[in-house]
C-alpha cells in the first residue's frame, strides 16, 4: 500500500502560501458537517462579517468564492463585461496581464495601459486612457503586484474610475491583511483577495466583495453571464443570508472544512487588529531591509512603493538563482520565490506574509542566506 503522505516542515517565505497557524489547521481538521446545516450557516454569516472587517466595507455582497483567487479575478470580470464592452486594464506585472487575457475571453475590448515592471501603475497614463475611451465600462488594476513587490495607488485609481463613471476592479490578493485596504473609503466596486497570502489560511478560497453599483451592472446585463459557476445571480442564491429563515438554495457544495479554517484565520486577524497586522508586516520588512543591506543585496522596487509583504531582490552577479533557492530549501527548510516573466532568473521574491511576518523568521532567513551566499551579516543585527 502507498504510504500516507507526510508533509515536510517548511518556513514559507515565498509569494504564497505563507505559514499557517496551528489553530487554523486544527479548525479545519474538525468533523465535516453538512453545508446546509444551521450550525454551518451561522458560521458562514460570521465569515462574511469578518471579511467585511478585513476589507473595511459594508458591502452586503461579501463572501469567499470556493476557488483560488484566479477564479475571483475571472468572476469579477465575467459578471460585468459583455461582448462589445470595453475595459481599461492597468498592467505593471504578471497579474494585470491575466486580467487583460480574461477581458478578451469575455468578448470585450481591452485597452492595456502598461507600466514598467517594478514600478507602481502610472496614474497619468491611466488618466489619458480614460479620457481617450469614454466608451469604457471598467478600470481593472492590481493593488499589490506579487510578481514585482510594487504597491500602486489604489485609492487614486478607484477615484479616477468613479469620477469617469467607470466600475473599478481591484486585485488585492497580496494586499489584504498586509497593508491598508479600505474598500469603502476608496470606493472600489469589485475587490477580491486570496487566503494563502497575508491571511495565512491554506490556498483555495477567494474573499470577494462587490458594491451596489456593480450589482446593478450585473443585473442590467443584456446577455447571460457566460460562465455558469461564476454567475453572481446564481451564486448569491446560496451565499445571501436567509435572515429571518429564508432558505439558502443549493449552488455547489461549499468546501466545509476549508471554510472552518478561514473562519479561524479571520478571527485571528480580528483579534490582532488590522492596524497591528499592518504594523507587524512593516516591522518585519524593515528588519529584512536592514539585513539585506548587510548582505549587499538590493531591492527591485524603490523604497516608497515597496510592499512590506513581498520583497523583490536582485540576484547578485555570479550567483546561481536556482541553486541558491534549492540550498535554502533543502539545507535550511526555507522556501523563497523565483522571479516571473522578465524577472525569471534575475530576481528572488521574499514573502513576509501573515504568520511568516515575524522577527524570528526574518532572522532565520538572513542567517541562512548569509551561509548559502558566503557573505557576512555586518549590518543585519
Ligand atoms: C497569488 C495571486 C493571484 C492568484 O491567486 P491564486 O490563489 O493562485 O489563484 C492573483 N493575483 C495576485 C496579485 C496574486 O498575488
Amino acid at each position: 500500500m502507498t504510504e500516507a503522505f507526510k508533509a515536510p516542515t517548511r518556513l514559507l517565505m515565498g509569494p504564497g502560501p505563507s505559514n499557517v497557524a496551528p489553530e487554523v489547521l486544527a479548525a479545519s481538521a474538525q468533523t465535516t458537517i453538512g453545508h446546509l446545516d444551521p450550525a454551518f450557516q451561522a458560521m458562514m454569516e460570521e465569515v462574511k462579517d469578518l471579511l467585511r472587517y478585513a476589507f473595511q466595507t459594508k458591502n452586503s455582497v461579501t463572501f469567499p468564492i470556493s476557488a483560488p483567487a484566479s477564479l475571483a479575478m475571472e468572476s469579477g470580470l465575467v459578471n460585468v463585461l459583455e461582448p462589445g464592452d470595453t475595459a481599461i486594464i492597468a498592467q505593471n506585472g504578471v497579474f494585470g496581464g491575466r486580467m487583460a487575457d480574461i477581458v478578451g475571453r469575455c468578448g470585450a475590448t481591452c485597452v492595456l495601459v502598461e507600466t514598467e515592471w517594478g514600478k507602481p501603475i502610472d496614474l497619468d497614463k491611466v488618466a489619458e486612457a480614460i479620457k481617450a475611451h469614454p466608451e469604457a465600462k471598467l478600470l481593472g488594476f492590481v493593488h499589490a503586484e506579487t510578481s514585482t513587490g510594487a504597491e500602486s495607488d489604489a485609492a487614486t485609481l478607484a477615484k479616477m474610475a468613479a469620477d469617469a463613471g467607470l466600475l473599478s476592479l481591484m486585485d488585492t490578493v497580496t494586499g489584504l491583511g498586509g497593508v491598508p485596504v479600505r474598500v469603502d473609503d476608496w470606493g472600489v466596486d469589485i475587490t477580491y483577495s486570496g487566503t494563502q497570502k497575508c491571511l495565512s489560511v491554506p490556498p483555495g478560497l477567494a474573499p470577494f466583495t462587490v458594491s451596489e453599483r456593480a450589482i446593478e451592472a450585473v443585473e442590467a446585463r443584456k446577455t447571460k453571464v457566460q460562465s455558469w459557476f461564476n454567475d453572481l445571480n446564481l451564486v448569491l442564491g446560496y451565499w445571501k443570508s436567509g435572515g429571518g429563515g429564508g432558505a439558502r438554495s443549493y449552488h455547489h457544495t461549499a468546501p466545509v472544512n476549508a471554510l472552518y479554517g478561514l473562519h479561524e484565520g479571520l478571527r485571528r486577524l480580528q483579534d490582532e487588529g488590522l492596524e497591528a497586522s499592518w504594523a507587524r508586516h512593516a516591522a518585519a520588512h524593515e528588519q529584512l531591509a536592514k539585513g539585506l543591506q548587510g548582505l549587499e543585496l538590493g531591492f527591485v522596487v524603490d523604497a516608497p512603493y515597496r510592499l512590506p509583504q513581498l520583497n523583490s531582490i536582485w540576484v547578485p552577479d555570479g550567483i546561481d538563482d536556482a541553486e541558491t533557492r534549492s540550498k535554502l530549501l533543502t539545507e535550511h527548510g526555507i522556501e523563497i520565490g523565483a522571479g516571473l516573466g522578465p524577472f525569471a532568473g534575475k530576481v528572488w521574491r521574499i514573502g513576509l506574509m501573515g504568520e511568516t511576518a515575524r522577527e524570528e523568521n526574518v532572522s532565520r532567513l538572513l542567517g541562512a542566506l548569509s551561509k548559502v551566499l558566503g557573505r557576512g551579516l555586518q549590518a543585519a543585527e
